[in-house]
């Protein structure tokens, strides 16, 4: 099947509620641009650089999530589009995000990455580092960035019951943080699920899937 089709038969599936991110990192724009004459408008990318010379060349009612591990150095290159940042894992990079988008006169909101895999590779944030990351001072203060949900990562395995207690753990956190008030804090967003498991994840609770090699393709 084309792009195209791909993208249209996945979006029929996804509820009404269910945001899809059209994760194109190493693809060529053709490619890209294929799913956006389909209607797609937003993308997911996990490189800065790769994004930016995207997001150059592109039309300009795209919105472009970055997905990736963000390093705080490089948040500069992005501050000025980028529409949602999945991968935030601590004070340091929200501190970094919240002075780039001042600079940049605007609000970027971003999403609290929890770590909630088995594996030790996966980044994020455990749930006593969130809370203290919420009830910080420093966070509080931050007037340019808006947190608007959790985003998270299951265990690489086929092993489905696994899978399952991973996004539910994340869901639970979710919902427990649901009464924090903070004028910079605006939580809707569950960003879970990816070409293998957004059908599990959104049974589980997710609100925003990230799909990749389902829409174009497997990846080198
Ligand atoms: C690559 C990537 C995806 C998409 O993966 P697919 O399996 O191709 O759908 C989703 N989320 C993150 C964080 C990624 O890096």
């Amino acid at each position: 099947m084309s792009i195209a089709q791909n993208l249209l038969s996945i979006k029929a599936t996804l509820p009404e509620h269910v945001t899809l991110v059209a994760v194109s990192k190493t693809k060529p724009i053709p490619d890209l641009m294929e799913a956006y004459q389909a209607g797609q408008r937003i993308f997911g990318e996990n490189k800065i650089q790769e994004m930016a010379e995207k997001w150059e060349q592109m039309p300009k009612d795209i919105q472009w999530h970055m997905i990736g591990h963000v390093q705080t150095n490089k948040v500069k290159f992005m501050a000025q589009f980028v529409s949602l940042i999945h991968g935030v894992d601590s004070l340091k990079l929200l501190q970094e995000i919240n002075k780039q988008a001042q600079k940049n006169n605007r609000v970027i909101d971003c999403l609290l990455q929890i770590h909630i895999a088995e594996e030790e590779t996966k980044f994020g944030l455990d749930e006593e580092e969130l809370s203290s990351l919420l009830s910080s001072n420093e966070f509080q203060e931050m007037k340019n960035i808006r947190i608007v949900g959790l985003m998270g990562m299951a265990t690489f395995t086929d092993n489905k019951n696994q899978i399952k207690k991973e996004f539910t753990h994340l869901k639970s956190i979710f919902d427990g943080l649901h009464p924090l008030k903070t004028v910079n804090c605006k939580l809707k967003t569950i960003s879970m699920g990816m070409s293998g498991d957004y059908k599990l994840a959104i049974e589980c609770g997710s609100t925003m899937v990230r799909i990749g090699s389902s829409i174009f393709g497997g990846r080198n």
